[in-house]
């Protein structure tokens, strides 16, 4: 069973989905996380964020593995070709260079085929920007998770100055946030939007927990009728 999670930069996809898929005994899959890997081996190597052949080598070239405490389904942390980016990945550098990153149809196509792979190797949470249109258009249950240019900021900035990475400046993470919703909704290639068939969630306002149980019945209704038929 797949649960396809989207919506915009600092919406609670993360917190949401890894929850979740632990209360339903589920894997976790971060899709941001595989671009934002892509765009730290880019700029690593050096490559011109607006050169679409190169970054499609990149993300070519480029082995994404997940990192996870022994009996943990959920990762805590990521490699590329074998370096440890777990925190790299999360600097305002890459908050940068992610968005021409992931605008490359190279790149996504890359992304898109690893993504399919591993969400076919069980039951999954998969939280990013586009699982339900383009990379799993037939997700058993389509979330769209969403709230405020201001609480997503906050929210961000609360979660950088937990984790010591990225900008606690609230008015820098909210340009951020606006710049790169705007750069992921009208890139031409599988831009962020709802899937015509996705429950829209405003968490504006709402305890996560709320959300999580939320997705967690759904969830289990949808098994439930599945296996009815
Ligand atoms: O989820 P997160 O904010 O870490 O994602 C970082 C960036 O990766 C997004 O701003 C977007 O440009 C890109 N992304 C994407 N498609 C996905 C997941 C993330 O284009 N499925």
């Amino acid at each position: 069973m797949i649960v396809a999670i989207d919506g915009p930069a600092g919406a609670g996809k993360s917190s949401v989905a890894r929850a979740a898929a632990k209360q339903l005994g589920f894997k976790c899959l971060d899709t941001g996380a595989m671009y934002r890997a892509v765009a730290w081996l880019a700029v690593e190597e050096g490559v011109a964020l607006d050169d679409e052949g190169a970054l499609g080598r990149v993300a070519q070239e480029c082995r994404i593995s997940f990192i996870h405490d022994e009996g943990d389904p959920i990762a805590r942390g990521i490699t590329v070709n074998g370096h440890d980016v777990t925190e790299a990945i999360r600097t305002t550098e890459i908050d940068k260079a992610v968005s021409p990153v992931s605008a490359a149809p190279s790149v996504r196509e890359a992304m898109t085929e690893e993504q399919r792979r591993i969400g076919r190797t069980g039951d999954y949470v998969i939280e990013g920007r586009d699982i339900g249109t383009v990379v799993f258009p037939d997700a058993d249950l389509k979330i769209f998770l969403t709230a405020t240019n201001e609480e997503r900021a906050h929210r961000r900035v609360r979660q950088n100055a937990d984790r010591g990475i990225g900008s606690i400046d609230y008015a820098e993470v909210l340009a951020d946030i606006i710049r790169r919703d705007e750069a992921d909704s009208t890139r031409a290639a599988a831009p962020l939007k709802p899937a015509d068939d996705a429950r829209i969630i405003d968490s504006t306002g709402t305890y996560i927990e709320d959300i999580i149980e939320n997705i967690c019945v759904l969830a289990r209704m949808v098994q439930a009728s599945d296996g009815a038929c």
